[in-house]
């Protein structure tokens, strides 16, 4: 679903991405994490266009990203992300912020597109609070609307960059439940996070990376158990 080929991308001088090289299969969950500054948040952009590379190629479900006459607002609509800050927009109620980007990037009409969103509110245990605005919900709730209004798209791929990163403690447990029942159901996810008990439950496979590079990408249980490079070891021994 997810092919990323020899990606190099630099910031003038500065390279953020050497050679990476990974494959996401259909319906399979992959965790990145690593050091801040590794490039974690580039690559994951990298997937879906938000973030041009200057080396490789990037192919999502057969289009190629990095390809000029690729079509990338429609990409996009096709790949769910989902960021550290929820970006909801404020001045609309929830069930408006799902509605959105159904009707303008997708055409739908205003009942289809509400049925939609109230469904998937419903899904991510929402549906009572449709019509209150963004700020009178929790972090966490805002965070499962956003995944919500992702799903709205009928995205095949999820991308994640540290959902839970910038939520009080209390409230990482109901994101990261809702993210698993979408792995369950068969969803193809990429997720950023240093979530580890979450990488242990759900992750097929765990991509380390270092400086830019992916130094490791391994099955889940090599990597907790025999984390090859020394950096990852340093990197677990610290988190966990
Ligand atoms: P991570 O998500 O792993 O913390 P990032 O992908 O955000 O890492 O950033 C990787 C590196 O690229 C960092 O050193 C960061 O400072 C640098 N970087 C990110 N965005 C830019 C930018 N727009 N211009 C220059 N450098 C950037
Ligand atoms: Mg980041």
């Amino acid at each position: 679903m997810i092919q990323i080929d020899h990606v190099s991308k630099h910031y003038g001088a500065f390279q953020v991405l050497t050679d990476c090289s990974t494959t996401v299969a259909k319906g399979e969950v992959v965790v990145v994490c690593g050091p801040s500054g590794s490039g974690k948040s580039t690559l994951i952009k990298t997937v879906n266009g938000l973030e041009p590379i200057q080396g490789g190629r990037i192919i999502v479900d057969g289009v190629t990203v990095n390809d000029p006459k690729t079509n990338l607002s429609k990409l996009r609509s096709r790949v769910g992300m989902v960021f550290q800050h929820f970006e909801l927009f404020p001045h609309l109620s929830i069930i408006e912020n799902l509605m959105l980007a159904q009707l303008h990037v997708l055409g739908r009409g205003k009942d289809e597109a509400h049925d939609k969103g109230m469904r998937l509110l419903e899904r991510v245990g929402l549906k009572a609070h449709a019509s209150k605005a963004p700020g009178q919900l929790s972090g966490g709730q805002q965070q499962r609307v956003a995944i919500a209004r992702a799903l709205c798209m009928d995205p095949v791929v999820m991308l994640f960059d540290e959902p839970t990163s910038a939520l009080d403690p209390e409230m990482v447990g109901e994101v990261l439940d809702v993210m698993t029942e979408l792995a369950t159901e068969g969803m193809t996810m990429m997720c950023v996070t240093h979530e580890m008990g979450f990488a242990r439950r759900v992750a097929d496979r765990v991509i380390f990376m270092d400086a830019g590079r992916i130094v490791e990408d391994r099955p889940k249980a090599d990597f907790f158990d025999h984390p090859n490079s020394e950096r990852a070891q340093q990197f677990l021994a610290r988190i966990l």
